[in-house]
């Protein structure tokens, strides 16, 4: 039977508004091919997407990239956003967040900023962005907390990393923060070219977990700490950006508009640009949104299974970057029939020898490379 609920409005608009960025992430979340996708619209175009996102009932706009403080319209769209009506983020390296940046965009009506960092030592910061910016981030940790903003501060939790959590922790209690989010890194994008560098073993996750745990304790209500596991380690899959879309709409740097950051990897899917349609007949009309909501699409094992929505499936990328079927069962569910791909990653992880596969760093040269190879 199809359990496709009735369709409603996007509460979350995520406005992508640049790839470029001055880091160089092993892990980064934007698409490997992303030099591809060179092209931005202008800001007028996205005054439009704001503005018709609202209009179709959307409540939240986070800011993002890439760096999204390398685009001079951000105090402008903030401003539009802010008058909108919306609960606006800003989600930044903290590169470019100059104290006079700052001031307009508390002008402008700016609610909420995220600051990443790579790690609690400078040396491990440095060496996985591969920039100097530690000290930057943390000069810009103490702007952010000058000027009154709640101060949330995001680490992407990966092997390199996992065994600081405990000194990461105290850091962000000590810089102030109201809010630390230790995000494994999820395997898509950079951090699947990395995967065998990056993905913990089953031991540092755990000791994660119990360190996260008693952090928790003796912090209380003085700062709240959010550990999301990696997936690997599950045996049913998440439900991925909470259902196809469902909740998020993501317009790219070049205006695609997408029901997640990475769904344009999927084949066979066509997804309009703003412009070509208004964001209201690209959320209800599009094959691109329309082709993964509910369960209509299912294959076995998800069609009969009687978890199907608590997950929907899990994820679309997921699926197709392991089981090369994006209509199959995520093969982190241990219900998948290739859940064996997950079990062997797991059971190798820790044991990669890096000269054998250097870690790869994004950059533009290195998308244009990765490019041809796949
Ligand atoms: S993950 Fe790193 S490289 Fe990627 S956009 Fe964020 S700061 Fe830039
Ligand atoms: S079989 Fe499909 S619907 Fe069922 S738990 Fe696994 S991924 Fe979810």
């Amino acid at each position: 039977m199809d359990m496709t609920p009735p369709v409603g409005p996007p509460l979350w608009i995520l406005a992508e508004l640049t790839y470029r960025c001055p880091l160089h992430c092993a892990f980064c979340y934007n698409p490997v091919d992303f030099a591809r996708h060179d092209q931005e619209i202008s800001t007028d175009d996205w005054l439009r997407v704001l503005q018709q996102g609202r209009a179709l009932g959307a409540v939240q706009c986070g800011f993002s990239g890439g760096e999204p403080l390398l685009r001079d319209d951000l105090e402008v769209l903030v401003a539009e956003a802010h008058r909108l009506g919306y609960y606006t983020n800003l989600l930044t390296s903290g590169v470019g967040l100059t104290s006079r940046r700052a001031d307009a965009l508390k002008a402008a009506g700016l609610d909420h900023i995220q600051l990443s960092f790579q790690d609690s030592t400078r040396e491990i910061n440095d060496f996985l962005s591969h920039t100097r910016t530690f000290e930057l981030k943390e000069r810009v940790a103490r702007l952010i907390k000058d000027n009154g903003w709640p101060m949330v501060m995001n680490v992407v939790i990966h092997r390199l990393n996992i065994d600081h959590i405990d000194r990461i922790i105290e850091m962000a209690a000590d810089l102030g923060a109201e809010y630390l989010e230790l995000a494994n890194a999820q395997y898509y994008a950079w951090a699947q070219v990395n995967r065998a560098h990056l993905l913990p073993t089953r031991e540092q996750v755990q000791r994660a977990e119990d360190v996260t745990n008693a952090w928790r304790q003796r912090l209380g209500d003085k700062m709240r700490v959010f550990l999301v596991v990696p997936d690997y380690y599950e045996s049913r899959p998440k439900k991925c950006m909470n259902g196809w879309g469902n909740v998020f709409l993501t317009v790219a740097p070049d205006g695609t508009v997408l029901p997640c950051h990475t769904a344009r990897m999927l084949p066979g899917l066509e997804f309009p640009k703003v412009g070509e349609m208004t964001l209201r007949e690209i959320w209800f009309e599009s094959e691109g949104f329309n082709r993964y909501r509910g369960s209509s699409w299912m294959k076995d094992p998800c069609r009969d299974c009687d978890e199907r929505e608590k997950d929907w499936g899990g994820c679309r990328c997921q699926a197709y970057m392991l089981a090369g079927d994006p209509a199959a069962a995520d093969p982190v569910c241990a219900k998948s029939p290739v859940h064996q791909v997950v079990e062997a990653a797991v059971a190798k992880a820790g044991s990669v020898a890096s000269s054998e596969h250097p870690l790869v760093f994004r950059s533009a040269d290195q998308s244009r490379r990765l490019q041809r190879m796949f």
